[in-house]
């Protein structure tokens, strides 16, 4: 994969996924934005980061915020000169079947999940459009793709992020720059840890390969999106499930 000293932000950078995207990406030479909620999350990813000999730097922001999202994505535009590539990976979960789910847990997920997207997007996708050059990656999930009982507001969300990105890279294929979607499966991380042993027995039983996908397989893909080679891939959706939603 070639990548010729890009720059990128992943949000959702501290943990799981988003840390292993990260991490990937600066193995191949990109200067990594490791965006998290907390400092101390985003801090020890981009500090081990450099301690391997990459490039990267944390920034706390809640991606939730469109008014901090804009200026945090203004004074990095500022700082670094240019952003070539943009991961929305920052997501949550607040489960719960509809009858009982508060409107607080819908607006949460949708804002955190989604609303991030837009504000993201909306910030960088315009200067990578000026540049005529530019990967945008949104990690979804295959619950956007074929819904979940319980999650609602988190299907809705992905379902969005999925619709949204192909309606981004309509718009932003002339400039050279591409969208596309991964959506991934069951991923051990800190999301998943915290299902109990019966639903995790259950959610093994639906995957063909029988087993959960680590945070590495989904960062493999990601990173190739992200890559030079990828430059005629746009407006995709790519499960990464063991099979699970084919
Ligand atoms: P995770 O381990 O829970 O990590 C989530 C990351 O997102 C953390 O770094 C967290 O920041 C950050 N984050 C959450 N809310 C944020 C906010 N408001 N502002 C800024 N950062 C925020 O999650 P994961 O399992 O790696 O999931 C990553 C993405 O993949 C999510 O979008 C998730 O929906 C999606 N996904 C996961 C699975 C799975 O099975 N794990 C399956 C399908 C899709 P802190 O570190 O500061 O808390």
């Amino acid at each position: 994969m070639t990548f010729n000293q890009r720059k990128a932000v992943v949000t959702g950078a501290g943990r799981g996924i988003g840390k292993a995207i990260a991490e990937a990406l600066a193995r191949h030479g990109v200067k990594v934005i490791c965006v998290s909620k907390s400092e101390s999350s985003c801090g020890a990813v981009a500090d081990a980061i450099v301690a391997a000999g990459g490039a990267a730097r944390a920034l706390a922001v809640d991606v939730a915020d469109g008014a901090a999202v804009a200026k945090a994505a203004e004074q990095l535009l500022a700082e670094e000169g240019k952003i070539d590539i943009l991961v929305n990976n920052a997501g949550i979960t607040r489960d719960g079947l509809l009858a009982r789910m508060s409107e607080d847990d819908w607006n949460a997920v949708i804002q955190t999940n989604l609303t991030s997207c837009f504000h993201w997007t909306k910030a960088i996708g315009w200067p990578m459009c000026r540049a005529r050059y530019g990967r945008i990656v949104n990690i979804a999930s295959v619950v956007g793709l074929v819904g979940n009982a319980g999650q609602a507001n988190y299907a809705a969300a992905k379902g969005g992020m999925i619709a949204f990105t192909k309606s981004v890279a309509k718009e932003f294929a002339r400039r050279n720059v591409t969208a596309n979607v991964v959506a991934p499966g069951f991923i051990r991380t800190d999301m998943t840890s915290g299902l109990s042993e019966d639903v995790q027995k259950a959610a093994q039983s639906v995957i063909p390969m029988q087993r959960f996908g680590e945070a590495s397989d989904v960062a493999a893909l990601a990173a190739f999106l992200c890559s030079e080679e990828a430059g005629y891939i746009t407006g995709q959706v790519f499960t990464v499930d063991g099979g699970m939603a084919m």
